[in-house]
């Protein structure tokens, strides 16, 4: 039985790996999000068209983020937007960091509205030329993400040798930190915090992660009555998904509990 208990705690302790990127999980308010390419931004110095960018952006969502059946974020291709300030040399801040917005000299991207895609040669948003891109959230409405920015490193070439497939993951990497995601551990996952070559799928994680900021509104009646049931527009919502995993798992836990007891009296019983 100790056997039995420790692998249910082994098992209920593995939730997950994923992490955010702020400190406040914060996601967008409305599930749908439109991610769309920078219209005036140039991308010859990075060796692609901005033609090929824009081409990345519809199998980066399609194939990853809106494959998400207990999400209920859901992407959409912009394809170009309106351009927004500085998008090709501008440093791109975090709204919260002084430090790189009041840097002299430093001319700062706006906020933006959404995922706004673009190239940029400024190398201080860059870590070093491995660095493919960079994304930041740089608007925000309270807690809310109102818009994130990727640019795509423009000093160096790198980005253009990848394979087509490895580029769509390298954007939906990104996009996973835009809609709110950081880096994970795990290494089957895509938001791992180093490229993995053929990235085809989301991994396990990334779907708890993205279930977790996004949760699907799970009608409760249906779910325990077995049957498939809608309600009208005015309908109010059923539980989160991830409050309905937590009380499955405790009453698991009760239950596994009780057992125990149940056991250690029968045996007390027939010993004395
Ligand atoms: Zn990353």
């Amino acid at each position: 039985m100790i056997k039995i208990l420790s692998l249910f705690f082994i098992l209920s302790s593995y939730v997950h790996a994923y992490t955010f990127n702020n400190n406040f999980e914060s996601s967008f308010k409305d599930n749908d999000v439109t991610v769309s390419v920078d219209e005036l931004t140039t991308c010859a110095s990075a060796g692609l068209t901005v033609y090929e960018l824009r081409d990345l952006i519809e199998p980066a969502i399609d194939k990853f983020w809106n494959r998400v059946p207990t999400s209920s974020l859901r992407l959409k291709d912009g394809g170009f937007s309106e351009t927004s300030t500085n998008i090709n040399t501008g440093r791109l801040c975090a709204p919260t960091d002084d430090a790189c917005i009041t840097a002299a000299g430093a001319t700062v991207i706006g906020p933006v509205k959404e995922i706004i895609i673009a190239c940029n040669n400024n190398a201080l948003n860059f870590g070093g030329a491995n660095v493919l891109a960079v994304t930041i959230p740089n608007n925000f409405s309270g807690k809310s993400i109102a818009g994130a920015i990727i640019i795509i490193n423009e000093s160096s070439t790198i980005f253009s040798t990848l394979s087509k497939s490895d580029q769509i993951g390298v954007i939906a990497h990104e996009i996973g930190h835009a809609i709110g995601l950081g880096h994970t551990d795990n290494k089957s996952a895509l938001m791992y915090f180093k490229t993995v070559d053929q990235r085809k799928a989301l991994g396990e994680d990334d779907i708890r992660g993205v279930s977790y900021l996004y949760p699907m509104k799970i009608d409760g009646f249906g779910l325990l009555g077995g049957c498939g049931t809608i309600q009208n527009k005015d309908g109010t919502p059923g539980a989160n998904l991830p409050f309905w995993q937590m009380g499955a798992a405790l009453a698991v836990m009760i239950l596994l509990f009780e057992l125990i007891k149940l056991l250690k009296r029968s045996k007390t019983r027939s010993t004395t």
